[in-house]
């Protein structure tokens, strides 16, 4: 049997109809921003591998501190015990995110990342002895797909089976010059009952890389605070230079309450999740009290080798040519935005950052489902280019090591693409 049949018979992959999907790729080796599968044909990966890899694959120094860190320590219970590399990840973090942030909760992955910002804010009030159990959301939202982050995300396919076991959460509209009063207004009325507002600062990924606008973000962050709102950026998919700043809140003048971070943390070399919090947040769980505590963990939290991944990441992406290699991407998605914009296709080009999306004009209405997604994703595989379109949105969010010649050879394509479907 090859590697193939053996995964058929026992794995079942994620987001995927095992019935109608076509038998995975298998990748045998990575290479900066090229994947390799075992006849050696190669893929550039214009998506970072589901949003994480930052740097590349299989990045040599990466490689290096994470060995180094195997053979000293593996891993240590984070409950009681400390370890260096977790405290210096907490420190160089703390570093260079808005500076009300004052302390680092780890965890394994995005959503547990998200669970805990929730709980955080929820237990505040708890502790505080007040009621306010709801939240606020945006509609299209996307935080992750355990129980609390299903729930602060938007309804939808993904969450069908599950809604009515979902805690209540209130949906809003993006902001807007039209509706940023009417928003206002909103969150106001509800105040009393609402523990906090949710939000992915900028972009909304899954949702289909909707964006909307830094300033309009601010006058809600600032109304919030005057409610006594918390507020929390899941920097999830936006951190780490995703919108061409180190993190999406380094386009605003307010800052959160609660920031989330995953993905990119480690490069994509590992699963580590943070959330951090503000000194107010903290404190309110400080107390004689056993009951006050915030009662979460997880097996790995602040597995030392992850944390050794993060801080390697971190080295390479403080140099000042992982900054210029994301303005070099931005400013050349700039010109193929501009270049493609008035294509009878295209319905939509949006940019935010590296990262570039393509609204396909179908006729019909956006759907996750549309089966021009499918004959997209198989064009682009076919010319080895990795690109997942979310329903009719076509997005290219790639490694900061990605070369002008894998760009426009990229570029090339999408424009045969417009063509052609
Ligand atoms: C991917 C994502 C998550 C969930 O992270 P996982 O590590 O996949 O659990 C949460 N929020 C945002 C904004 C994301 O893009």
């Amino acid at each position: 049997m090859n590697l193939v049949e053996r995964d058929l018979n026992v794995i079942w992959h994620p987001y995927t109809q095992m019935q109608t999907a076509k038998p995975p790729i298998p990748i045998v080796r990575g290479e900066g921003a090229l994947l390799f599968d075992e006849h050696g044909k190669s893929y550039i990966d214009a998506v970072s591998s589901w949003w994480v890899s930052i740097h590349g694959h299989a990045n040599q120094y990466i490689a290096k501190k994470v060995a180094e860190q195997l053979k000293v320590l593996e891993h240590v219970i984070f409950a009681g015990f400390t370890h260096p590399t977790a405290v210096e990840l907490a420190e160089r973090l703390l570093q260079i995110i808005p500076d009300n942030q004052a302390k680092v909760f780890y965890s394994d992955n995005g959503s547990t990342a998200v669970e805990i910002a929730i709980k955080m804010c929820l237990q505040y009030w708890s502790n505080k002895g007040h009621k306010r159990g709801k939240m606020l959301a945006f509609k299209n939202a996307y935080h992750g797909d355990t129980f609390g982050a299903m729930a602060v995300s938007g309804r939808s396919a993904f969450t069908e089976a599950f809604d009515n076991l979902l805690f209540d959460v209130e949906f809003i509209d993006l902001p807007n010059a039209e509706n940023i009063d009417e928003l206002k207004s909103h969150i106001s009325h509800l105040q009393s009952d609402l523990a906090c507002f949710i939000f992915e600062p900028l972009l909304q990924g899954s949702g289909g890389m909707l964006m909307y606008e830094a300033k309009y973000l601010d006058e809600l962050i600032a109304h919030c605070r005057a409610e006594q709102v918390f507020t929390i950026a899941d920097e999830v998919m936006t951190g780490f230079g995703r919108t061409g700043e180190r993190f999406a809140c380094d386009h605003l003048q307010q800052q959160p309450d609660v920031m989330c971070f995953s993905k990119g943390l480690t490069g994509g070399t590992m699963a580590l999740g943070i959330t951090t919090c503000t000194q107010q947040i903290y404190d309110a769980f400080l107390s004689d009290d056993k009951h006050k505590t915030l009662f979460h963990g997880h097996s790995f939290t602040a597995n030392p080798v992850a944390c050794s991944a993060a801080l390697a990441s971190m080295d390479l992406f403080m140099q000042p040519e992982t900054m210029a290699n994301i303005k070099r991407i931005v400013a050349s998605h700039v010109a193929f935005g501009k270049k493609i914009k008035d294509h009878p296709k295209v319905k939509d080009v949006r940019q935010t950052g590296i990262i570039i999306a393509i609204e396909w004009e179908t006729g019909a209405g956006t759907s996750y489902f549309s089966t021009l997604r499918d004959k997209l994703y198989q064009y682009f595989l076919d010319a080895g280019i990795i690109l997942r379109p979310l329903g009719n949105v076509l997005y290219i969010l790639p490694p900061y090591c990605i070369s002008n010649e894998q760009l426009g050879y990229i570029y090339g394509k999408i424009e045969e693409a417009l063509n052609t479907f």
